[in-house]
């Protein structure tokens, strides 16, 4: 046997199994039709939900800001200086945010990782949704603090567990997603913040799919929630609803400095590009000065659910824009998708293991981009191809 034997084993289990990824190549903007393959579709299953990806403004200030910085940040901010576009984007961010400050990082996904272990350590304790992102995962075991998963989205479970494991550590963190991205449903956040109080828990809110969509012009979950300064932690994505790439925290002053003593992605790993920063910068300041793009999304959200209620379908519990489209077997969802594809209607089918055996669906996302015809013409496929395969009644 060679040593590298299990990785050729392993490709071959997850094409057998059916879980083996094939990465479609884009060759256009992302934008409502895109080119995928080579094939222009309707896009139905990108994270940007407002357009910002291919917004005429974010380009033309990602290009002024190429002329005036250039295209790197050639340093750690830390070690050789932060340029003042990367500051510039943390107070905007703070203001659009309602909060005392921001931090930004490489990613949403390093967010997580920067600022779960600067927080907590060996003997301390993190709650955890079940059903949390990947990257929470990741930060609270690369934190070596106790992790202990509560049941999705259920306060009693996790007021019960804080009761009974709290006292035996030393800080105790706990850390849910804002919105849910495979079902779309949001957390309790404010039933959350009271068992927090009570325990005076450190609490930790990824807002990655709410950001740019709920809340007061996009201002996100603890602005839906009317939460603000009850949660000490606000993570935020910048590759989602903002349309660009990083990630921030948003909190307290005091949280915000240490952050930048203590996290490590923030102290060893180089910024985001000049232009990104100012393509995001643009997006705050278009959120900031109108809510027609949010309101667009959300007018478009309620039609298409409405219309695939309609027509049948069973669309699960989303409260968002996130619409699942509940088919069962991993097979049924492939196929589905597939047969959209060539119906022009780019949706990806998502299985096990990233939903559970027996809830596979079609995951679709609606954005301000959508035309009301682009909507009617997805319909139109779903309502095509769910008769043929079997889901609707013919
Ligand atoms: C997408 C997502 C991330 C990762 O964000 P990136 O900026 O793409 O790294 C983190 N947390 C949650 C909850 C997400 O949905």
């Amino acid at each position: 046997m060679g040593k590298l034997d299990f990785i050729y084993e392993d490709l071959e289990n997850l094409k057998k199994e059916g879980l083996y990824i094939t990465i479609r190549t884009i060759s256009s903007p992302q934008d409502a039709w895109t080119v995928v393959d080579g094939k222009r579709v309707l896009n139905m299953c990108s994270n940007n939900y407002l357009g910002f990806a291919n917004h005429p403004e974010l380009k033309e200030a990602a290009k002024q800001a190429i002329d005036r910085y250039g295209v790197g940040p050639a340093a750690v901010r830390t070690i050789a200086g932060t340029m003042d576009l990367h500051l510039e984007l943390e107070r905007k961010l703070a203001e659009f945010k309602g909060a005392e400050a921001v931090i930004s990082f490489q990613s949403g996904f390093n967010t997580n990782l920067a600022t779960i272990p600067a927080l907590v350590g060996r003997g301390d304790v993190i709650f955890s949704d079940e059903l949390n992102h990947a990257s929470i995962i990741d930060g609270c075991r690369l934190s070596r603090a106790t992790i202990v998963r509560y049941n999705h989205n259920d306060p009693e479970d996790l007021a019960r567990k804080v009761a009974e494991e709290g006292p035996k550590y030393r800080r105790k963190l706990i850390v849910t997603d804002g919105v849910f991205s495979m079902d779309g449903d949001i957390a309790p956040l404010p039933e959350i913040a009271e068992i927090a109080e009570k325990h005076e828990a450190i609490l930790m809110v990824d807002d990655a799919h709410g950001e740019g969509v709920l809340g007061r012009g996009g201002r996100g979950i603890v602005d839906h929630y009317g939460l603000h300064g009850r949660v000490d932690i606000e993570v935020g994505t910048l590759s989602k609803a903002f349309g660009v790439v990083g990630g921030y925290v948003a909190g307290r002053k005091e949280i915000v400095e240490y952050l930048r003593q203590k996290a490590r992605p923030f102290l060893f790993s180089s910024a985001v590009t000049p232009p990104d920063v100012a393509a995001t910068i643009r997006a705050v300041d278009i959120l900031m000065a109108s809510e027609d793009l949010v309101n667009k999304l959300w007018e478009n959200t309620r039609y298409f659910k409405e219309q695939m209620k309609a027509l049948g379908f069973d669309i699960g519990q989303s409260v968002t824009p996130i619409t699942p489209v509940m088919l069962g077997e991993a097979t049924l969802a492939q196929e589905f998708s597939k047969r959209l594809f060539e119906e022009g209607v780019f949706a990806q089918a998502i299985g096990y293991p990233t939903v559970p055996r027996g809830k596979a669906r079609i995951r679709v996302m609606l954005s301000a981009v959508h035309s009301k015809e682009d909507l009617d013409y997805a319909l139109d496929k779903f309502a095509k191809v769910g008769r043929e395969l079997g889901v609707l009644k013919a």
